[in-house]
């Protein structure tokens, strides 16, 4: 799928452009973010908490991503986006050999006007596959987002973590009560919104929320 060459890994990726893919190294056993020691937490995580357990990433985001998950969100490359679930997926088994993993999916929604503009939520058609390759629930009717806020990119980590406050609401509760969530994103960036998202998940009786992200922002 990106150099043309035979694919050779049982996915649509050869092996070669599957080792060069943008893996991401040591990193905050919290939010993911990339540290130059593993299982360490960050400075933020250490100063404010974030409310989740976790969030599982397997890349920064970077080249090739950089231009495969915007095809895959703007563009409509949706087989970009089952290529990236599918290794997901895998970083997934791994993740959770030897720990429970969570028992529903959430994807974090978009403002109703912003995907009415985009006509999909990319975070929703990352998690259907994902949630059928694991076996686990699909709630999309769980959480909405109240707040339309400004494309949050190039604002300061102050100013999205304001902007950001109060921009969820928990819409039916019954799917996640005294569950742990699995909330699913494209891009986890400064972390303003799945901070938000999973407080709106726990004050409506979430047991425990983990983040699941293609990648993370360094
Ligand atoms: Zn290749
Ligand atoms: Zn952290």
């Amino acid at each position: 799928m990106l150099c043309l060459g035979a694919a050779d890994t049982g996915r649509e990726l050869c092996h070669a452009c599957h080792l060069e893919l943008p893996w991401l190294g040591s990193q905050c056993r919290m939010c993911a973010l990339p540290l130059p020691n593993d299982g360490q937490l960050c400075g933020q995580c250490q100063t404010s908490p974030p409310g989740f357990v976790r969030v599982v990433a397997p890349f920064r985001y970077a080249f090739p991503l950089d231009s495969l998950i915007p095809a895959f969100k703007y563009h409509r490359q949706y087989a970009f986006g089952r290529l990236m679930a599918e290794l997901l997926v895998e970083a997934l088994h791994d993740a959770y050999r030897d720990s429970p993993r969570p028992e529903c999916l959430v994807p974090l929604p978009l403002h109703g006007r912003r995907q009415a503009r985009r006509g999909f939520n990319q975070a929703t058609e990352l998690a259907r596959p994902i949630a059928r390759a694991l076996e686990l629930p699909l709630s999309t009717g769980v959480l909405r987002r109240v707040k339309a806020t400004a494309s949050q990119q190039g604002l300061p980590a102050a100013e999205r973590h304001r902007n950001l406050q109060g921009a969820f609401r928990c819409v039916r509760a019954a799917p996640i009560e005294g569950r742990h969530v699995a909330l699913v994103d494209d891009v986890v960036t400064t972390g303003a919104s799945i901070r938000s998202a999973t407080r709106t998940l726990l004050d409506a009786g979430a047991g425990q929320v983990s983040v699941w992200c293609i990648a993370r922002t360094p």
